[in-house]
């Protein structure tokens, strides 16, 4: 009788779309190995079905490890300090893009710390330097929260999608990972004026953050399914050395997996990452996560002598590789499950 009912709950989710919390909460806690192989198959299915075997590269600039913010599980978080600190110029940033645009990358992924010398005008003249030099790229943001007047100077200066995951859409949870500066209400409010600004928007959380429940992620779900951003990104917690939550254990790999697998049959046509964290938990976590509906991979891009600088959480994978190796490793890896790796800019397209 038990499994019947998951299995019910996986039928709703691919029919409908979305679930209660109750049942999402009560899914995720007790899914069975073969449960979790049929979800696996339908969201493969369905991720086949909307974007064939191809898998969608972005590269991803790290161009800050300054931050203003203090998020207890963040590496890079304002009173880390040991961290080691630095940002890019506008000439190391292009040079990224240039050695990305040979490589094939057609989308840039800015990322960094709320770092106060990225102001909107610095911001600005980058996206359109960049632009200017690969009309053909997307230039996506990841930098953190703004107000509403900067997310539209920067669209209006080219930029095209917008990372911001919301960490947890539980208001309770939210306190336990954030100081008391920083309010899930913001955090919802930016993603909403995303959106509604026009930007590809992406939203996400970590799996296995500390005090996370089942019934806090069947909140992330519900989230997912009402904002409907264009990306998603989730991947397991992992803890850092330096900060308060260092003993804390890993999120799990399998529950990261079922959750790619429900947000694939939750939103159809999302661009959903194998995330690098995934990939940091387990050796084969990126190609898992494209078999389980995935279809985004982010190979880093950022100059070497930083790349272990931009430490987020212990024993990130690819710090050592040049951005060439990496896209190698990452094509073999998606050629051994039969994925390959394409080099369009992979926009949002709704089905
Ligand atoms: N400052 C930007 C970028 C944050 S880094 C912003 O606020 O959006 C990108 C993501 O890394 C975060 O959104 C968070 O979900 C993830 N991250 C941070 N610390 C992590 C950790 N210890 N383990 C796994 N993921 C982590």
């Amino acid at each position: 009788m038990k499994n019947s009912e998951n299995l019910k709950i996986i039928e709703k989710i691919e029919s409908v779309h979305t679930a209660s919390e109750e049942e999402l909460a009560r899914l995720l806690k007790s899914i069975t190995d073969e449960e979790a192989e049929i979800l696996r198959k339908k969201a493969q299915k369905t991720a086949l079905e909307h974007f064939g075997n191809r898998v969608y590269i972005r590269g991803l600039i790290e161009i800050s490890s300054i931050c203003k913010n203090d998020c207890y599980y963040c590496g890079i978080r304002r009173s880390n300090k040991n961290a080691v600190r630095y940002r890019l110029t506008e000439e190391q940033i292009l040079s990224c893009c240039e050695k990305g645009h040979k490589l094939g990358f057609r989308t840039f992924v800015l990322q960094g710390g709320e770092d106060a010398f990225f102001t909107d005008e610095v911001m600005c003249g980058i996206i359109k330097s960049i632009k200017q030099a690969y009309p053909d790229c997307a230039v996506t943001l990841s930098l953190g929260e703004r107000g509403t007047e900067s997310y539209e100077r920067l669209f209006d200066a080219g930029a095209d999608r917008y990372l911001l995951r919301h960490e947890t859409a539980d208001g309770e949870h939210y306190k336990k990972l954030h100081p008391p500066d920083m309010s899930l209400e913001n955090r919802k409010k930016c993603l909403f004026e995303l959106k509604r600004i026009g930007y590809q928007t992406g939203a996400g959380f970590m799996v296995g953050s500390p005090f996370q429940t089942y019934e806090t992620l069947a909140r992330d779900l519900l989230f997912i399914a009402e904002l409907k951003p264009q990306m998603c990104g989730i991947g397991p917690f992992i803890s850092h050395r330096d900060t308060i939550f260092k003993d804390e254990k890993s999120g799990e790999v399998r529950l990261c997996l079922i959750l790619l697998s429900v947000i694939r049959l939750m939103l159809p046509d999302v661009l959903l990452p194998a995330t690098t964290a995934l990939g940091t938990a387990d050796g084969k976590g990126r190609e898992k996560g494209i078999l389980h509906g995935a279809n985004v991979v982010m190979p880093n891009l950022s100059p070497i002598e930083h790349r272990a600088d931009y430490s987020l959480y212990d024993n990130k994978i690819c710090t050592g590789d040049e951005a060439a190796e990496c896209i190698k490793c990452l094509s073999n890896r998606m050629k051994s499950v039969g994925y390959r790796i394409v080099t369009d800019r992979g926009d949002y397209r709704e089905s």
